[in-house]
């Protein structure tokens, strides 16, 4: 049961996440990407530049700039300079944003320098590598202040070393706003409450899995931990926490992303339902699950190397993996697999995000980069939550069966064990568990058998010979000293362990008679006779149960001899079995 404490606990947790879920996209949608961006008031223009060259000697030469895009670099290029014409616009300090999540991947360059041009002066910051420079939110673009001079500045140009491809030059963007602080972020902070709400579906998962031992708990738990990570790089909280160099974080970025879609569809093969998942679409799974490691593990180690090239690579093999997770999830899901809803409602939104991404980069060459920073940690968050929900839902059915099996299991045994007439123990618990409870101290043995009851049921009929064994049954009253047994017909077993043996044996024979007689309406007398063995745990190590029976049923047979309606009862000091024919002392005879 869930304390009260916890409950008001897991509403918290959902409320928060509700209001965070509700203001993350009405956030997304007020996020003007092109935001703090009035420029550039002209289009950049371009030109090659010879290491050799000045800045200053070139700013001011119309001639040398070309505005227009650039297809190609022409061969040999060793420099290149992006020139911002600020026109009229005044502007006290200008900055620039780089976009350094494409210094990692396409478009490479080896530094750059900023320069401010004035109407009188010139400012040049020196060569800067991406590495430098101080990250923020989103992670890949970073602002860059320009040098300051006394006057107001008419353009802003950078000049970048070493570039790989043409496209270089629309990786930097000019800014009028001043850089952002490391701190203070917005996408940082709901990034970091993200983080923190995630550790529920981690604590959770790991709760699961150290109770249900399944493979799909271990990935439910890693999937939430990775979710973490992906949303502390995404959202720029890594650089906040730890002094990790640019590289090592977006290797981090990357590498995390697709270790979630990997662990995501291997989750999904360990938890859908065995018999709804085909064996073909259990391969895909695996399949693609793999794929997901080998684009991941390429991507960061041969990302620069091989640019463009990679990402065609990258972005397809993320369409085979939609076409695979697609055809296993609709195959699982046209079987009625119940843990296949929560994976499509899960996965869903993270799925349309990367569709989203997939196809638009490569319908554009790659000139649209779907990033959707802040829905991706809301598809994240959620697929989290969703799949920490299916896996409670497993292991509610889980108990659910497991209680059911254990019913039934309880319910066999009653039916095996138990006597149909009177409920009482039969005979099968002798045979089977006479070690143990010999063990637990139930030494003494009676034969209880009623005296004449074949006459019961001559007179009466065998129903009333039935009523009399039932309330017979309850009168031998069992308790936990006291195991009942009905061997057959109208005769029982008493088994006794503790003090008082012959008088709580001898108590419960005359409560037989009493009771045997109450269930006939008083019209007929009812008696019993017993054969009863006292024998102390100490003196019965090891006892062989139809050793003791013979013994006490032929005590019986001495009590029926001598009239009926008595108990004779012997009290052993030690027992030897096979000797008939000698008996120890303190032996009793019952009125
Ligand atoms: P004694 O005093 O020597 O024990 O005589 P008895 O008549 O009790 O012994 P006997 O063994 O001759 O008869 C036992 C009778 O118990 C015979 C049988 O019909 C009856 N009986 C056995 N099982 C049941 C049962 O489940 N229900 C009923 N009503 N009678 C049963
Ligand atoms: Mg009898
Ligand atoms: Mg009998």
């Amino acid at each position: 049961m869930i304390g009260g404490a916890t409950r008001w606990l897991a509403r918290l947790y959902v409320g928060a996440l509700a209001v965070l879920f509700a203001l993350m996209p009405a956030h997304a949608l007020a996020q003007d990407p092109n935001s703090g961006l009035t420029y550039p008031s002209e289009l950049p223009c371009h030109t090659i530049v010879d290491p050799a060259e000045t800045m200053a000697a070139i700013a001011r030469d119309p001639a040398r700039w070309s505005c227009g895009t650039l297809e190609e670099l022409p061969a040999g290029t060793q420099q290149i300079a992006v020139r911002f014409g600020l026109g009229d616009s005044a502007i006290a300090q200008p900055g620039l944003l780089v976009n350094s999540h494409t210094y990692r991947e396409f478009d490479t360059f080896e530094r750059f320098a900023i320069v401010t041009v004035g109407e009188r002066e010139i400012a040049s910051s020196g060569w800067l590598t991406v590495e430098q420079l101080l990250p923020t939110s989103p992670v890949w673009k970073t602002r860059v202040e320009a040098p300051s001079i006394a006057g107001e500045a008419q353009a802003v140009i950078v000049r970048i070393d070493a570039p790989e491809r043409a496209g270089v030059i629309d990786r930097f963007e000019l800014v009028d706003t001043a850089p952002d602080a490391l701190l203070a972020n917005a996408d940082q902070l709901i990034a970091a409450t993200l983080c923190g709400l995630l550790l529920l579906p981690v604590l959770i998962g790991l709760g699961h899995f150290r109770v249900l031992r399944s493979r799909y708990a271990a990935y439910h738990f890693a999937y939430c931990v990775l979710a973490m990570v992906q949303i502390a790089a995404l959202g720029g909280l890594l650089p906040l926490l730890f002094d990790i160099p640019r590289t090592a974080q977006f290797m981090i970025l990357h590498l995390s992303f697709d270790l979630i879609t990997a662990t995501s569809v291997i989750f999904a093969v360990n938890f859908i339902e065995p018999d709804r998942l085909s064996a073909t679409s259990r391969r895909l799974l695996y399949a693609i699950g793999a794929l997901a490691l080998v684009l991941g593990t390429m991507r960061v180690t041969l990302g620069q190397t091989i640019g463009d090239a990679i990402a065609f690579v990258y972005y397809g093999g993320y369409v085979l993996f939609l076409v695979g997770l697609g055809y296993a999830l609709a195959q699982s899901l046209l079987s009625g697999s119940r843990a296949s809803r929560f994976i499509l409602a899960g996965f869903l939104p993270l799925v349309v995000i990367g569709t989203l991404r997939v196809v638009l980069a490569l319908a554009t060459n790659f000139e649209i980069r779907f990033h959707a920073v802040l829905w991706q940690h809301l598809a994240l968050s959620w697929q989290a939550v969703v799949t920490a929900i299916a896996v409670a839902d497993r292991f509610l059915i889980l108990r659910q069966e497991r209680d059911h099996a254990r019913d039934t299991a309880r319910l066999l045994e009653r039916v095996s064990e138990r006597d149909s007439l009177t409920d009482l123990y039969n005979r099968r618990i002798i045979t089977e568990r006479y070690a143990q409870l010999h063990a637990d101290g139930f030494t003494s043995l009676a034969v209880l058998d009623l005296d004449h009851f074949k006459a019961i049921n001559d007179t009466f009929g065998h129903a009333a010979g039935d009523d009399v064994l039932c309330a017979v049954a309850d009168a031998l009253g069992p308790d936990e000293d006291t195991i009942v047994v009905r061997m057959g017909g109208e005769e029982f077993v008493l088994l006794l362990r503790g003090d008082g043996v012959f008088e709580r044996a001898e108590r419960r024979r005359i409560a037989v008679g009493l009771a045997g007689r109450a269930a006939l309406g008083d019209a007929h007398r009812v008696t019993a006779s017993m054969g009863l063995i006292e024998l102390s745990p100490e003196t019965a190590p090891d006892m062989d149960f139809y050793g003791l029976y013979e013994r006490a049923d032929r005590l019986l047979y001495e009590a029926k001899n001598a009239g009926r309606d008595r108990t004779v009862s012997e009290r052993l000091k030690v027992f030897r079995p096979r000797r008939r024919d000698r008996r120890s002392a303190d032996r009793r005879h019952a009125a």
